[in-house]
């Protein structure tokens, strides 16, 4: 494989080149078509071979997939991909590394990882296996396989994937030999500058890489991040090798990709959104499935020579993509390829001509336009007083007549479905056997000596549970004293329930008010405290609890917070009697916590739930106790596990559920 840069760019890192594979030459930047399992979704061998005239002579297929099926024997029967496809020109496959991350149930260790086939098979992927895979594939570029990870990922985990992928990437090295088929090193090192720094200098020392990939990225951060980690890295690889940055992106992010000095990009993108409806045109991108375009007479981009641009107006593309069409996927598949083929053409145009400054400034507004014709702006039919949203959050009209508040980003609706006050005081007030005692009318003197009852208000919210207690402490004279602390990481959707009390009722009080203000709340035999930040790095510091108020968003939006590890650790914290209620009946949850120490109850239904959960440490109160018909329905349940127990832990998990004491008698 020989690459040679021919033109760069003034104030620019770009660069326009030439990769010769032994089978095409490759003009860079360059965009592959991503051709998964050997076929680029919906699009013909013909189209596929238009493509590789407009500039993207090479596809990427990925190994794991095509391990799992045709499986390497059929390669090896044909001579491998090119002539079983079809495909003339350049492959280059991803090694595995990104599907050990992405597929539920992988378990990775030195040697390699274990996954599973979509069929529950079992698979290893190590870097030798990798390497002979895609070398029965007929790659012409090959990649290393690597340890990906979250970009998101805490330092030390970042670290150890890092030192891992240059392990396998020396071993992946040996494994090539002599052989055929030029290698490339994937950087790691999420989007931690000094882990990144260190990757590009371990394996640019190594010698035998015919060039490097920027791996671990468009997988959570942001796009600054993205972009700096991009920087960052390739001023410390060589001038001399082609840089990949993969799976990344959209076409802004491939014109930024270029101007931080990138020559090779692939994503599923193209084809994926024009699944959806969504096509990128000269003008912008265009989402058909909007019901403007219903009687749209105009091409869909005037400036393509592509089918769907020149033999339909848009209103048939409208109808095929409502209409869920193949030909609709099909058609918007090769249009956006062929837009992502034109740009990097005009790319490559640019920077030869000494133009590519200039072009980089028009098109980063361009590329950025959606639907200039229609702009998707949404128009509330009543005009709000004040803004409806704060943050990550805005407010929500649920159907039953209340408002709610919903986290925008994950589109989860805080009590969504029933009203949250009834819920707030039936799932998490009412229950509770000492929150029933503290509330009990009682002689002053009887209670002046007892300690205060410690609540803990876990995911304050819009303050309904605070608040549910407030109100049921203001009901009494004589309560015993109560502490409440209410956690919150995020105290935007308490501050915009607090400025639109006409729609959060339970907020006409001056408590929650005060606690918004200054932190803390203080009346006679009462306090609320607020304690922000982050649940897991605070409660610690706190006083010991006798109820929790478990209320944090969903196992889907949060995970964290249900996992068995965060069970543990706060049943450990839990050295004396108490009582958590939370809204969720789910299995998994039930598990972990049985599996945490906690005895496990089931709570009152709430809303469409048929139950709630109650779990008790060092306990046993008159709650309805999990019992042995629950055991048996768990062994029998598919989603049985907390997300965070490996599999390979699963049969210690389970026995030791079996085993509690809270089904020894029952
Ligand atoms: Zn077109």
């Amino acid at each position: 494989m020989k690459f040679a840069v021919h033109a760069t760019a003034p104030g620019s890192r770009a660069r326009a080149g030439t990769l010769s594979t032994g089978r095409d030459t490759v003009e860079t930047p360059v965009f592959m078509p991503v051709g998964t399992r050997g076929t680029v979704r919906t699009q013909t061998l013909a189209q596929l071979e238009t493509l590789a005239q407009r500039g993207a002579p090479i596809l990427l297929a990925n190994t794991y997939h095509l391990l799992v099926r045709p499986g390497i024997e059929v390669f090896e029967r044909f001579g491998g991909l090119h002539r079983w496809m079809g495909w003339p020109h350049s492959i280059l496959t991803d090694s595995g590394g990104f599907q050990i991350f992405s597929l539920p149930g992988t378990v990775i260790d030195e040697a390699g990882a274990q996954l599973r086939g979509p069929g529950g098979q079992a698979l290893v992927l190590s870097p030798e296996r990798s390497i002979a895979t895609q070398r029965a594939i007929g790659a012409d570029i090959m990649m290393v396989l690597d340890h990906c990870i979250a970009s998101t990922s805490p330092h030390a985990e970042a670290e150890a994937a890092m030192q891992r992928t240059h392990r396998w990437a020396k071993r992946c090295l040996a494994a090539r030999g002599d052989g055929p088929g030029a290698l490339f090193a994937i950087v790691q090192g999420a989007c931690f500058a000094d882990l990144r720094r260190t990757s590009a200098r371990v394996l640019t020392d190594l010698p035998g890489f015919d060039g490097y990939a920027i791996g671990g990225l468009a997988v959570g951060e942001t796009r600054a991040q993205r972009e700096d980690t991009t920087a960052l890295v390739t001023e410390l690889l060589p001038e001399d090798r082609p840089r990949y940055l993969m799976g990344v992106g959209m076409p802004i992010d491939l014109l930024e990709g270029v101007h931080r000095g990138i020559d090779m990009f692939d994503c599923i993108l193209p084809t994926a959104l024009a699944q959806q409806g969504t096509a990128f045109t000269s003008r912008g991108r265009i989402d058909l499935e909007r019901g403007v375009h219903r009687f749209a007479e105009q091409a869909l981009d005037p400036d393509c020579r592509c089918d769907a641009c020149t033999l339909t107006p848009r209103s048939y593309l409208h109808h095929l993509v409502k209409c869920r069409e193949p030909l609709g996927w099909q058609l918007l598949a090769f249009h956006n390829l062929a837009f992502y083929a034109r740009l990097m053409a005009d790319i490559r145009a640019h920077l030869r001509a000494g133009t590519f400054p200039a072009f980089l400034a028009e098109q980063r507004t361009r590329l950025e336009r959606a639907d200039p014709d229609h702009p998707p702006g949404r128009r509330p039919r009543v005009k709000p007083r004040k803004p409806g949203s704060r943050g990550a959050f805005a407010l929500h009209a649920a159907l039953e007549g209340f408002t709610s508040i919903r986290h925008v980003a994950s589109g989860e609706i805080m009590h969504s479905v029933n009203d949250p006050d009834v819920e707030a005081a039936r799932v998490y007030v009412e229950q509770s056997a000492s929150l029933v005692r503290a509330l009990a009318p009682a002689p002053r003197e009887a209670q002046a000596a007892a300690p205060p009852l410690v609540v803990w208000d876990v995911g304050l919210g819009a303050g309904h549970n605070a608040m549910a207690l407030v109100r049921a402490a203001d009901r009494v004279a004589d309560h015993a004293p109560i502490e409440l602390v209410s956690f919150e990481r995020d105290l935007d959707a308490f501050r915009l329930a607090l400025d639109h009390v006409e729609h959060f009722p339970h907020l006409r009080h001056r408590a929650p008010h005060v606690v918004a203000h200054r932190g803390s709340f203080e009346r006679d035999r009462f306090t609320w405290t607020l304690c922000e930040g982050d649940f897991l790095a605070t409660f610690e510091a706190r006083p010991r609890p006798d109820v929790i108020f478990y209320d944090p968003f969903s196992a889907k939006v949060d995970p964290v917070m249900w996992s068995l590890a965060t069970l543990t650790r706060l049943f450990a914290y839990l050295t004396r009697p108490a009582e958590l209620f939370t809204y969720t009946g789910s299995t998994a949850v039930r598990a972990a916590m049985l599996a945490a120490g906690f005895h496990v109850a089931r709570g009152v239904a709430s809303g469409p739930k048929p139950e709630t959960t109650i779990a008790l440490a060092h306990l046993i109160s008159p709650h309805a106790l999990l019992d042995r018909d629950w055991l048996a329905r768990w062994e029998r349940s598919a989603a049985r596990f907390p997300a965070d127990v490996p599999p390979a832990d699963h049969p210690e998990l389970a026995q030791r559920i079996r085993d509690h004491a809270q089904f020894a008698h029952r």
